[in-house]
């Protein structure tokens, strides 16, 4: 086992020290249609028994992933359209202070019926900003309003509120080296992720109660990528001090 893997299991083992149990969650972003990766996605999570939050973008999401029999699996709303609103310049939202807030209100509505249509009973209230972000302070006031009880973007949850009144499932662990090869960031890179997370909940640097957030990119996976998934899976699922969830909300 390579010293990057041996970190892991070294820390999860430290929570087992302290009588505690890891609690760690899985996001993937971008489900639309019903690609061959997909199909293996959702295959994964079925046969590695771990609980997998899709965010979906409501209006390329296709009917058949209703079909997708797997109870392990919930639908978190990634944006509507996934759209780049950012004025030439600033960083991508698709939810921009340019837009009015009506309008954006009204978008978020229309994509969560249609969720809710293709996917009954697995949608939950959560939004999933593209690029992990909303760029409106207006609308991030008035979601709770509108019905969302969480957010979930990248990065340990902060004790500074954002305004929302919203809870934050965050994720911390990308998969993905979006800078460079735009493909699997290497065992090293993404363990460590995960690792300074666990250590800062354990130490009490960050909130204890966030479970560490995977986040994956299924549309981008190269063969290291699915690889690791299931090499992760492996060595964590049968652990009785880690424990995978869905989102809690
Ligand atoms: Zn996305």
């Amino acid at each position: 086992m390579s010293p990057a893997w041996t970190g892991l299991l070294a820390e999860l083992a430290q929570w087992h020290d302290q009588g505690a149990v890891a609690e760690l969650w899985w996001r993937d972003d971008d489900a639309g249609k019903l690609t061959p990766a997909l199909a293996r996605l959702l295959g994964l999570s079925q046969v590695a028994r771990i609980p997998l939050a899709l965010a979906a973008v409501p209006m390329d999401l296709e009917a058949c992933i209703a079909h997708a029999d797997n109870p392990l699996v919930t639908v978190l709303q990634h944006g509507v359209d996934h759209h780049n609103r950012a004025a030439p310049g600033a960083k991508k939202t698709e939810f921009s202070s340019d837009e009015a807030v009506e309008s954006a209100l009204q978008r978020l509505q229309l994509g969560r019926t249609r969720l809710e249509q293709i996917a009954p009973g697995r949608v939950l209230p959560v939004l999933v900003p593209p690029w992990n972000r909303v760029s409106s302070p207006e609308l991030l006031r008035r979601l709770a309003g509108a019905g969302y009880w969480a957010l979930s973007r990248f990065g340990p949850r902060g004790t500074v509120a954002d305004g929302s009144g919203l809870r934050h499932l965050n994720t911390h662990v990308d998969i993905i080296e979006w800078r460079g090869s735009r493909g699997f960031a290497g065992e090293k890179t993404v363990l460590a992720q995960a690792v300074a997370h666990l250590q800062a909940r354990r130490l009490g640097h960050a909130d204890a109660l966030e479970p560490t957030g995977f986040l994956t990119h299924h549309a981008v996976h190269d063969a290291a990528a699915w690889s690791f998934l299931q090499t992760l899976f492996e060595h964590t699922a049968d652990l009785s001090y880690v424990r995978w969830v869905q989102p809690e909300v």
